[in-house]
């Protein structure tokens, strides 16, 4: 049984709403990161900051954080967000649920007079989104100290990133990484149809997966489509072919057991691409998603006998998968799982562990200090499109989770005897 909810949904929903109306008027939910509209919803979201009682500031990375002081002063930093930025024709809810919701904890907290010991920041970070400058998560890569130096040259037009940072009000020379922060904690839309299936409210986020990219180069023989006999073509789109389908059947295979996992197939061209040559080159591009270094250990065997047999059998050649990047799977932290996991007992939400597909904030944020998220179900699992629509109910169940986990953590981290991890795992 759900208890009485102590945040405010109509806070929420007015929120929401107030920064959906801030977008390109043609081409609702955009508000990209660096854009005279992106300034418009912080220069919204500071001043509902501000009237929630907490210091706001822009810092050096270019993210805008509200900060409401804690009692013990030199105990560190709770902090909680996520991002205000959008994709083109984007959601109102990815992103945007997370910061309102941290923005809530705030509010609850204030209005019943609840002191934290812990200082507590909200944070909307900067470019979350892959941006204008081809580059995603910017505010937390450099609040994690991650941002690399070289990144400040690249342009977008006739603009730089050190312009872009300058702009938004950020100090692009300066380290904006962050030593002070205890645990950190993000809201954000499932963007998947895992909870909304199984009718649960939260997913207590185990690990964001990660993320591999294979290119793999198909070479075949151009030949007239008219006369060249069946038998004797060696044709790089039907090995592309039979590759694909394998690729779809390890994927599969791997989904089935434990541990995220998920491979496709994303870019794929053909040359000559003309409808009288038999086609002679195929590149295609895999991106593969894993919780588990074994699973994707094992995808890339099972892949290479399957390259091998398709070229066997094909008479094509095909050249060794190549790996062009590979970021491996950040887990969250336990202590901030578990604390989370009281928040779903405590407030009478149904919940699941579940990896997260996609990147987030949070993987950066785990660099550098304990760190978790909380999934809420998203209609049919859409998102990083208009249709994208979230519960304000789901929202400030959330919000109430949160507000739980941050009380519960508070008081763990102020206790000297409570061994927590530091968060400087390597992984
Ligand atoms: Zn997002």
């Amino acid at each position: 049984m759900r208890q009485n909810l102590v945040v405010d949904a109509t806070r929420i929903s007015a929120d929401i709403e107030a920064l959906a109306a801030i977008t390109e008027p043609d081409r609702p939910y955009t508000r990209r990161a660096f854009t005279p509209l992106f300034l418009d919803g912080r220069a919204y979201l500071e001043a509902r900051f501000k009237s929630a009682g907490l210091e706001t500031r822009i810092d050096a990375s270019g993210n805008l954080i509200g900060r409401r002081p804690g009692k013990v002063p030199g105990l560190g930093v709770l902090m909680l967000g996520s991002h205000s930025d959008t994709v083109p024709e984007g959601g109102r809810f990815d992103g945007v649920a997370g910061v309102v919701a941290a923005l809530e904890v705030a509010r609850s907290l204030g209005d019943r007079g609840i002191a934290l010991a812990h200082d507590l920041e909200i944070v909307d970070f900067l470019a979350e989104e892959v941006s204008i400058f081809g580059v995603s998560c910017i505010g937390s890569r450099g609040m994690a100290g991650l941002r690399p130096p070289e990144w400040l040259e690249r342009r977008a037009g006739d603009l730089t990133l050190e312009e872009g940072l300058t702009l938004v009000g950020g100090e692009p020379h300066t380290s904006g990484a962050r030593s002070d922060i205890r645990a950190f904690l993000e809201l954000h839309i499932e963007q998947g149809p895992v909870l909304e299936t199984a009718r649960l409210d939260i997913g207590v986020v185990t690990a964001i997966a990660g993320i591999t990219r294979i290119e793999i180069i198909v070479q075949g023989r151009a030949d007239h489509a008219g006369t060249t006999p069946m038998t004797a073509r060696q044709d790089a789109l039907v090995a592309a072919a039979k590759l694909v389908l394998d690729i779809q059947r390890l994927g599969l295979e791997l989904a089935a057991t434990p541990g995220h996992f998920a491979a496709t197939v994303g870019e794929f061209e053909i040359e000559p691409n003309a409808a009288n040559v038999v086609p002679s080159r195929v590149r295609m591009l895999l991106d593969i998603r894993a919780e588990q270094r074994e699973d994707l250990d094992h995808f890339q065997r099972q892949l290479n006998s399957a390259v091998d047999a398709v070229g066997r059998e094909t008479g094509v050649m095909i050249a060794a998968p190549r790996v062009i990047s590979d970021n491996p799977a950040t887990p969250m932290d336990r202590h901030v799982i578990e604390a989370l996991e009281t928040g779903c007992q405590t407030t009478g939400a149904t919940y699941r562990r579940m990896a997260s597909g996609a990147g987030h904030d949070a993987a950066f944020m785990a660099r550098i200090c304990p760190a978790g998220m909380v999934f809420i179900p998203c209609a049919g699992g859409r998102s990083h499109t208009p249709v994208e629509w979230a519960e304000t109910a789901d929202i400030a169940l959330g919000s109430a989770v949160l507000l739980e986990a941050v009380l519960t953590l508070d008081d763990q981290l102020a206790s000297p005897t409570r061994e927590i991890d530091d968060g400087t795992h390597t992984d």
